[in-house]
């Protein structure tokens, strides 16, 4: 489905961004792994390219911006043009209520998430371009619209609100161009994030959120990669090809009652 393709894809070392690698590199896609984690990400390389795919992981921090256009210049001279961009790199940050969130804490969670997607966005489009069009993938959260259960949470929810935003203007200013831009929203999914989110005194805000008995979601508890992976892939292919501008949540229904 994506046969002579080629995608970039930040957070690609792990979670999400790793498995929608792997699908998208089943596809036929080319893959650019761009990440913090070298390590994995040089083994999801080694991975994809042991299955017969074009991988390449290239370190990127996100938040940097001479660092994201260096990533993208190596995956485009490797790879030779751009079709397929996901803006996956993120933090859960500090969660906290507002008087102990820290101005550099605030600073970070916003730097790799917002200003992160921007910089991702902002140096690809003249590849997109240049190849004739393509597809913008954002993963923003269910948190950018909804509250959610997540207390304290509050510069990660506006960096996904934020994202949100940002994709639709970004789905009306080149849809002209023949690019489309879309993000998905997920609930919660198996990732390593959790363990990596430090939570100081949310228990003092005070505020539980519990799903309601009867509750729709159609599963409950959490979803794996691969169900956001297979939405990117009807995002980024051409079965998606009358799509732009909207958020897709990807929660199982979870978030109806929230
Ligand atoms: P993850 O921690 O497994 O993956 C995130 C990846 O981003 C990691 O590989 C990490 O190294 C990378 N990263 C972090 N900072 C970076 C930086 N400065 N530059 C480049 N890469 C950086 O977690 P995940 O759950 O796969 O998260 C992927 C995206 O999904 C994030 O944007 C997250 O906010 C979003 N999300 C996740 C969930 C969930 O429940 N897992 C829910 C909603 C939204």
């Amino acid at each position: 489905m994506l046969n002579d393709k080629v995608a970039f894809i930040t957070g690609g070392a792990s979670g999400i961004g790793a498995g929608t690698a792997r699908r998208f590199a089943q596809e036929g896609a080319a893959i650019i792994l761009a990440d913090v984690q070298d390590e994995d990400g040089r083994a999801l390389q080694d991975e994809l390219r042991e299955q017969g795919a074009r991988a390449l992981y290239v370190h990127c921090d996100v938040s940097e911006a001479d660092s994201v256009r260096q990533a993208i210049e190596s995956g485009v001279s490797e790879f030779g043009r751009l079709d397929i961009v996901f803006a996956n790199a993120g933090i859960n940050g500090v969660w906290t209520p507002i008087e102990e969130l820290h101005p550099e804490e605030w600073d970070r969670t916003l730097n790799i998430n917002l200003r992160g997607t921007y910089l991702t966005v902002h140096y690809a489009v003249p590849h997109l371009k240049k190849a004739g069009g393509g597809s913008i993938l954002i993963t923003s959260s269910v948190n950018g619209t909804r509250t959610f259960s997540n207390p304290g949470a509050s510069a990660y929810s506006s960096s996904k609100a934020g994202q949100v935003a940002f994709m639709k203007m970004m789905a009306l200013e080149l849809g002209r161009h023949n690019i489309r831009c879309n993000a998905v929203c997920p609930g919660a999914i198996h990732t390593n994030i959790d363990e990596r989110t430090e939570k100081r005194d949310t228990d003092k805000i005070g505020i539980e959120v519990e799903l309601p008995e009867g509750s729709p979601a159609l599963h409950e508890g959490q979803g794996e990669p691969i169900d956001v992976a297979d939405t990117c892939l009807f995002l980024a292919s051409d079965l998606g090809r009358h799509v732009s501008g909207v958020e897709i949540f990807v929660d199982g229904g979870a978030s109806l009652l929230r």
